[in-house]
């Protein structure tokens, strides 16, 4: 019987296993590990180097990440549900698996690969709806020591080019096409497109999932049903290194190309695990639910890895908020009694804007804890969160992290650290932010604000993006050798808990006040007339920057252009009540949609170059969820 990970129960010994955790990371972070399948122990349990950006956690040791998460359980928790997935549709059939039957699968899978030539270390990318195909062969690549990488599902067949050829992968899992909402979407097609372009891959295998017809090219692709239909459900796990490669995943690109980041074994593992057991504080018979797809890393490291490696029970689903209706959160969480809920700003904002009924309709009885990540909550959705979702009983963990850090790096730990609405708290255990001024120096002393940087390694940091580590190097520890470098601007308060403000390149200069963009944000959100707003700075004769906000109103506030002249005077009086005069933005321009990436976040860099008039090159877009808001955005510009 393997050995249970301790958690923190108390704030009192949140602050003492931290003043451990930094006093003597190397001890903490193998007493963490200790509890974990090891088929040899680490020979060191660090190697810090963050100038060159060559970090390495317990070399030496041997495992697979996958008989952690399921082999492990299966002696104690074998019949206890591992994974529950909810279809797009609530009318059809839900699929349940005990972690006994998740082992058996992913192990069906992993025999798959293995007869379809794949080879430890080679990369697999996964072009795939939110379905249960999906987890297991996540864990099926892990399995064998396949580096996974997923792609995003909604990706063009450009994005899914780039991804693929950029990772040279040998294999590609899809699916015939994929429900989103009322829709139906082709995916094989998009890859056939894609593939055109893809040299280095001999294999795809396709998912029967909708049942649309599809072209099988001769040779290359393959049915998935047919390859499992004779694979053996026993697959022994391939013995990893440490530091050997988990995945590939490419961040959301908010501020421009992609980077491919890696993430490698064992570290990933602690971490995951680790955060995910402090941060939510799951208990044994709950229902955990995490909302993002798994194309992003929340998905990675909070719908499988986290909850998995804790022996949790983990709802994946396949829908949209807004499907059949904008209750549909709430009716699943009613539906599988969710107990631990986990989504991101962009959606509850969007439900906010909904009639209230959509969420008063449902008991929302069994939820215990709420959480956030993705973008900074601004203060109304926070409220709104807690006030309608949480009945003011459960806490909100709004949880700062990014694709290159693996797991929640700054948040509350539920039920245990206090909440302040828009700041994400306090570091985890193990993780020593810092505020850099604009050169270099650490601020210390609280209520200051600066660079976020972390100046101690973790374990589930980025060890390269992929194929290219001077990237990773000047990326992260270039601009401040020493350091990790977030790219974040936070703000600590007086009790030492951080805010995010927004993106270091946001940061808006007026008149030599600086401004993140999260805090004006924040005030015109405040406004009764506002679901969503954003905001840059653009250059200014007399200021330096002035601001520009681009605001979504309410549907029925502002049908017509005679009602913008009110709306856009009452904004500007919430603003100077919130913050001051120094905040008035110069220009508002009310859009129906903000140019967001696939993930919900708002691209600041495209509506900046609007609002400085430099629309012949917008950069990078084809993470760009929507290129038809941009013309509109472009034609309304003040
Ligand atoms: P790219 O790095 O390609 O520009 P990205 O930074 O959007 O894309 P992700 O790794 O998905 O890619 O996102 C991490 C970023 O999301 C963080 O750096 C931060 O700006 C933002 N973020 C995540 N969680 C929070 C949070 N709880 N509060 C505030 N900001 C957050
Ligand atoms: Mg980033």
């Amino acid at each position: 019987m393997p050995a249970e990970h301790p958690r923190i129960h108390s704030f009192a010994e949140y602050e003492e296993t931290y003043r451990r955790s930094v006093e003597n990371p190397e001890q903490f972070w193998a007493e963490m590990a200790e509890p974990f399948t090891w088929r040899r122990k680490w020979d060191t349990v660090l190697k810090a180097d963050l100038v060159g950006g060559h970090n390495e956690w317990y070399s030496g040791a041997k495992l697979n990440i996958t008989e952690n998460c399921l082999d492990r359980h299966l002696a104690k928790r074998g019949n206890k549900l591992a994974l529950i997935w909810e279809p797009n549709d609530p009318k059809t059939r839900q699929i349940r698996y005990t972690y006994r039957e998740l082992h058996q699968h992913v192990c069906q899978f992993a025999n798959v690969l293995l007869n379809n030539g794949v080879e430890k270390g080679d990369r697999v990318c996964l072009y795939m709806p939110m379905i249960p195909q999906l987890a297991i062969a996540v864990l099926a690549c892990a399995r064998i020591g396949a580096v996974h990488s997923v792609i995003f599902a909604g990706f063009s067949a450009t994005a899914i080019a780039d991804r693929v050829n950029d990772a040279q992968a040998t294999v590609v899992l899809t699916s015939d096409g994929l429900n989103r909402g009322p829709k139906q979407i082709p995916v094989k097609r998009v890859v056939d497109e894609a593939l055109e372009h893809c040299p280095s891959v001999r294999r795809v295998i396709v998912v029967e999932h909708i049942g649309w017809p599809v072209h099988m090219q001769e040779g290359r692709d393959v049915w998935y049903h047919e390859e499992v239909k004779d694979a053996s459900k026993s697959c022994p796990a391939e013995e990893m290194d440490a530091e050997d490669p988990l995945f590939v995943l490419y961040t959301s690109g908010s501020t421009g190309k992609p980077k491919g980041v890696v993430h490698t074994t064992a570290g990933y593992m602690v971490w995951a695990d680790y955060t995910f057991r402090n941060v939510f504080q799951v208990q044994e018979n709950d229902v955990y639910w995490c909302t993002a797809d798994i194309g992003w890393v929340t998905g990675h490291s909070y719908l499988l890895y986290g909850p998995l490696l804790s022996g949790a029970t983990t709802l994946m689903f396949e829908g949209i908020p807004t499907y059949p209706d904008a209750g549909r959160f709430w009716e699943v969480i009613d539906k599988h009694g969710v107990n631990v809920f986990y989504t991101a700003p962009t959606a509850i904002r969007s439900l906010m804007a909904t009639p209230l009924d959509n969420v008063l309709s449902y008991s929302l009885d069994s939820l215990r804890v709420l959480g956030t990540v993705g973008e900074p909550i601004n203060e109304e959705a926070w409220y709104w969160y807690h006030q309608h979702v949480g009945k003011e009983r459960c806490p909100i963990v709004d949880t700062w992290w990014q694709t290159e850090t693996g797991g929640i790096m700054i948040s509350a730990l539920a039920g245990i650290s206090p909440l302040k609405p828009t700041h994400a708290g306090q570091p985890l255990p193990g993780v020593q932010p810092v505020l850099l001024t604009q050169e270099g120096k650490e601020i210390e002393g609280n209520d200051e604000e600066g660079y976020l940087a972390i100046k101690f390694p973790w374990p589930g940091m980025i060890r390269t993006t992929y194929g290219d580590h001077e990237r990773a190097r000047q990326t992260y520890f270039g601009p401040y050798p020493g350091y990790y470098f977030t790219g974040d601007g936070a703000r600590r308060d007086e009790n030492g808990l951080y805010r995010i403000i927004g993106r270091v390149d946001d940061v808006i200069n007026v008149s030599g006040h600086r401004f993140g963009t999260a805090e004006i944000e924040n005030a015109i959100n405040q406004n009764a007339n506002v679901v969503e707003s954003a905001v840059v700075g653009y250059p200014h004769d007399v200021k330096g920057q002035g601001i520009y906000a681009f605001v979504i109103c309410r549907d029925g506030s502002c049908n017509s252009e005679s009602d913008k002249p009110h709306v856009e005077a009452s904004i500007i009086e919430t603003i100077v009540a919130e913050i001051g005069k120094i905040a008035k933005p110069d220009k508002i321009q009310i859009v129906s949609g903000l140019p967001k990436t696939r993930s919900g976040k708002i691209m600041r860099r495209i509506l900046r170059k609007v609002a400085e008039g430099e629309t012949s090159n917008l950069g990078d877009i084809t993470t760009l969820l929507d290129p038809g808001v941009v013309d509109e955005i472009i034609k309304g510009k003040k």
